[in-house]
């Protein structure tokens, strides 16, 4: 009787020995894939609507920020507002560990359509250093402007509350500097506020123009305009959507590149355009509360915005707006009209929507400044094959693990299908032709981040003749 007993207890252990395995292996498989970026997670999770919704009340409570309103008054007036916004820039940078610095980047504007008489105009800069050596000369750039005006672009008397316009803009970028000051990045991140937006762009185009000058690897830039409101005029309320305009064809390119551009079908690929469809995959992941719709223009109808001048320097740029605009509330003097009430007020601005629309902007900028630059030099070879070739320059981060191609229809709007090809700079699709997909390649990291995609120009034409078929060396 007791070697039974033995044998049942050894069983037992067995058994035992035997779950305790499976549940680690089930465990160990549950937790293996890291669900994305953690930083990222956290960083979205810090954002913060109060802290937006207190900005937003501040910098309204400087009556006007028109550009050419009070430099000098401490409580009202454009000056009022660009101090402010320096002491809580310098806040924010306070928790970097010296790795944010702030400046004041002021220029005198001459006389201009919508400048009377000579002008200062200030950008209020707080810039993140980013930690990788290989990667810290790249630079991601995010703004709002903090100038406003009333129904006149000249009238610096008048209140301008600018709440929406671009108030919003400008306290999610300070909200955005305050939370990600305290991560690290790879690569570098400018957070600014620009002025002189509504004289025509005169902040934004003077810092691209200095970029330019100093050979700036800015590899992309999102101004955030008129962020803040869910209540169209059309009387939608939609409090999910925020709208991403990126141009398709590069408003900088050369003829000749236009020429190319055209024989390889890649109108619908610049370099700003992958900067959308990544800033949507990157939505779907971190803010699924938010949903981006991507729209195929440079700005909306026939209007501009501060990524303009980036775009025409070269450089991809976006903007951010929300779904459906309120023109009662935008550029209008304080006024009731018909029992209507005109002028850009606090009351309609919703205060979770800009905080979302801030998180989507720092999950973005947070990937690519974490993930690897886009692959540099992709060509794509132009010979007659029913194959198609790729080729790329290796990224010089120490920590890329590898590279991925991605394709599409050439009528899908977003990447659909993507590959690990492995840490290699050539890579050919067997039986997938160029024709009938459009292909890109991008970096991964050892940590998984992604970053931004690009469209191969083709290759220079190889001087090698297609052998001749068998049936055309037959007599
Ligand atoms: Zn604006």
């Amino acid at each position: 009787m007791r070697l039974p007993l033995k044998k049942c207890a050894l069983f037992l252990l067995a058994l035992m020995m035997i779950g305790i395995v499976c549940t680690a292996a089930y465990s160990q498989r549950r937790s293996a894939p890291v669900r994305g970026n953690p930083d990222i997670r956290k960083i979205v999770a810090e954002m913060s609507s109060r802290r937006i919704e207190a900005s937003i009340r501040k910098l309204v409570s400087f009556g006007t920020r028109n550009t050419l309103s009070e430099q000098n008054d401490p409580n009202r007036g454009i000056g009022a507002a660009r101090d402010w916004l320096y002491a809580e820039f310098q806040k924010a940078a306070a928790e970097s560990g010296g790795r944010m610095t702030v400046e004041k980047q002021s220029y005198e504007q001459p006389r201009a359509p919508r400048i009377p008489q000579p002008t200062i105009v200030t950008n209020v800069v707080a810039t993140l250093k980013g930690t990788q050596p290989e990667s810290t000369s790249r630079v991601y750039v995010v703004s709002g402007h903090y100038d406003s005006m009333c129904s006149s672009p000249t009238d610096a008397k008048c209140d301008a509350p600018g709440a929406n316009d671009d108030a919003s803009g400008t306290a999610a970028v300070l909200e955005m500097a305050r939370v990600m000051a305290k991560y690290k990045f790879e690569a570098t991140i400018v957070f600014m506020a620009v002025a002189g937006e509504e004289q025509s762009l005169l902040g934004a185009t003077y810092f691209a123009e200095q970029a330019k000058k100093n050979n700036m690897d800015i590899e992309a830039m999102f101004t955030n305009d008129i962020v803040g409101n869910t209540l169209g005029g059309n009387g939608v309320r939609d409090r999910r959507t925020v709208r991403v305009f990126s141009e398709g064809v590069p408003s900088n390119e050369t003829a000749q590149e236009a020429t190319t551009r055209r024989s390889v079908g890649g109108e619908n690929d610049s370099q700003s355009r992958q900067l959308a469809r990544f800033i949507k995959e990157v939505t779907e992941r971190y803010v699924p509360a938010m949903k981006v719709t991507m729209i195929y223009r440079r700005d909306r109808y026939g209007r501009g915005g501060d990524h303009q001048p980036f775009l025409e320097r070269g450089y991809a740029a976006v903007r951010f707006t929300e779904p459906n605009e309120d023109y009662r509330h935008q550029h209008q003097n304080i006024r009731i009209e018909n029992g209507i009430q005109y002028g850009d007020l606090p009351q309609f601005v919703d205060f979770d929507y800009v905080a979302n629309v801030a998180r989507v902007n720092a999950a973005s900028l947070a990937m690519l400044a974490s993930a690897p630059a886009r692959p540099k030099n992709v060509t794509m070879t132009t010979g007659l094959s029913n194959d198609t070739d790729l080729k790329w320059e290796a990224n010089k981060e120490p920590d890329v693990a590898g590279y991925e191609v991605v394709w599409r229809d050439t009528t899908a709007a977003t990447w659909t299908n993507s590959r690990p090809v492995g840490n290699v700079m050539t890579y050919t699709l067997k039986g997938m032709s160029k024709d009938n997909y459009f292909f890109g390649v991008r970096a991964v990291d050892q940590q998984g981040n992604r970053g931004p995609v690009t469209y191969p120009r083709p290759a220079a034409r190889t001087q090698t003749t297609p052998r001749p078929s068998p049936r055309q060396t037959l007599p």
